[in-house]
């Protein structure tokens, strides 16, 4: 069997495995899940073996992230062409987040998920109001442990510019002042002329090369380690809960399915010209691993991988557009917080009016940007927004749709990765490189 057919195979048998754990060892469910020994016993080791491959695949990004951009822009020489990398890239994030949200937002309200025969959906409120204390804590729970807190979007450029550049490297969280300073670092090679410039490139060269290396090396374990994942994740969904929130969970699956495979496939189909089947086959290990571990940064090595071996791009669009697009390009992510912000309203029957809708795509627009590509990292941003647009007593409800977070999560860091992915595509084709031709490479 290929790799990407073992994690296949891993994913499905964590799925029955958590299924069957979730039958069986389930003591409470609601607000949260509480499993009886056995079942806590079982999750905290694939949490162990997750939690492994997690770490093993974050080792990687910032020696990754900050090599390739460094030997990519260092490559592009004293031509114009950084200037016109980045205004293509930028315009492809804006075009395909702003899609993604209208689409978001159409589905929301054709669908309404938060009304019942077009009053509030009774049975959400009570199980909100019965509950309040313990979703409102979930959510300040979560919300303390994100880097930035609120201020997120207002800090985007401080956050950017660190005060001493080690810190940069310092921090999977600090992946904006790591591309900063990488471009700087890059650009600066450019201007250099002494003979140390060989030598600083070439060892960064060096370095690169390694990195992907010992990312191949990680993937190996990949099936193992995306089973701890999965199984821990469906383990742990409180099935009543879902139920509860079937409507809103289809709408946002819905959205997301449709921006994957509906839209994605118009713009390589049309933008690039290429293939959109074999771009998703070349993407395939990245789709799985995003999906399995809902983080953006942790899938980039494998994304980079993917991109420059099966889907031929090369090295100097790659380390250009991928590792600001796992930041700054989250099209799934602005699609789920303009759903979960209308959702919240409709079930506490506050009126949206159109120009607080026209608020909310902007703001989800502008938010995406400065969520971080960890998991569950769009709380910040939708509890921003309803902030922002005067949702009262929001929280609970995101407290509730909170706990059917992750599997929605992993949908949507799908989507965020193939976007950045079709992203290099478009900006490759332009840049009249050879991408997707021939037969699929297998790795
Ligand atoms: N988990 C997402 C990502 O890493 C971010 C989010 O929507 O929470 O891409």
């Amino acid at each position: 069997m290929k790799p990407w057919q073992w994690i296949l195979v891993a994913m499905i048998a964590a799925l029955v495995t958590g299924s069957i754990i979730n039958a069986t060892c389930v003591v409470e469910t609601e607000p949260e899940l509480v499993l009886n020994r056995t079942g806590e016993i079982l999750v905290s080791i694939f949490d162990y073996i997750g939690t492994i491959f997690m770490n093993l695949l974050k080792m990687v990004i910032v020696p990754l992230v900050f090599t390739s951009i460094v030997v990519g822009i260092a490559g592009l020489g004293k031509s114009s062409g950084f200037a016109r990398l980045g205004i293509k890239t930028i315009g492809y994030y804006a075009l395909t987040s702003l899609i993604a949200i209208l689409i978001g937002l159409t589905m929301v309200n054709v669908f309404k998920p938060g009304l019942k025969d077009g009053q509030p959906n009774e049975a959400i409120q009570q199980q909100i109001e019965g509950n309040a204390d313990k979703y409102k804590g979930a959510v300040e729970g979560k919300l303390a442990g994100q880097e930035g807190g609120m201020s997120a979007v207002r800090d985007l450029f401080i956050r950017m510019i660190p005060q001493n550049v080690f810190e940069s490297f310092g921090a999977n969280n600090k992946m904006l002042s790591l591309i900063f300073v990488s471009i700087l670092t890059g650009v600066g090679l450019i201007f250099i002329s002494s003979s140390g410039r060989g030598s600083v490139l070439g060892f960064f060269e060096g370095l690169n090369e390694l990195t992907l290396l010992i990312t191949n090396w990680v993937m190996i374990l990949a099936p193992i380690g995306i089973f701890g994942l999965v199984a821990e994740t469906t383990a742990q969904t409180g099935i009543p809960i879902v139920l509860l929130l079937g409507k809103y969970f289809l709408v946002v699956v819905a959205a997301l399915l449709t921006h994957l495979f509906v839209v994605m496939p118009l713009i390589l189909k049309f933008l690039a010209g290429v293939s959109p089947r074999k771009h998703f086959y070349a993407m395939r290990n990245a789709l799985l691993t995003a999906f399995s571990t809902s983080s953006s940064s942790a899938t980039l090595p494998v994304t980079m991988n993917a991109l420059m071996k099966n889907a031929g791009a090369s090295e100097r669009v790659t380390s250009f557009v991928l590792p600001l697009g796992a930041t700054v390009n989250m099209d799934g992510t602005a699609l789920y917080e303009c759903v979960a912000v209308m959702f919240v309203a409709q079930v506490l029957g506050f009126e949206m009016a159109l120009t607080t809708q026209f608020t909310v795509v902007m703001l989800a627009l502008l938010t995406s940007i400065g969520v971080a590509g960890v998991p569950s990292a769009s709380l910040v941003a939708i509890t921003i927004i309803v902030y922002n647009v005067g949702i009262p007593n929001a929280e609970a409800v995101i407290g509730l749709i909170l706990a059917v977070d992750r599997p929605l999560d992993m949908t949507r860091t799908a989507v965020n990765v193939f976007s950045d992915s079709c992203g290099a595509i478009v900006v490759a084709k332009s840049e009249g490189e050879d991408v997707l031709s021939g037969e699929p490479a297998e790795a």
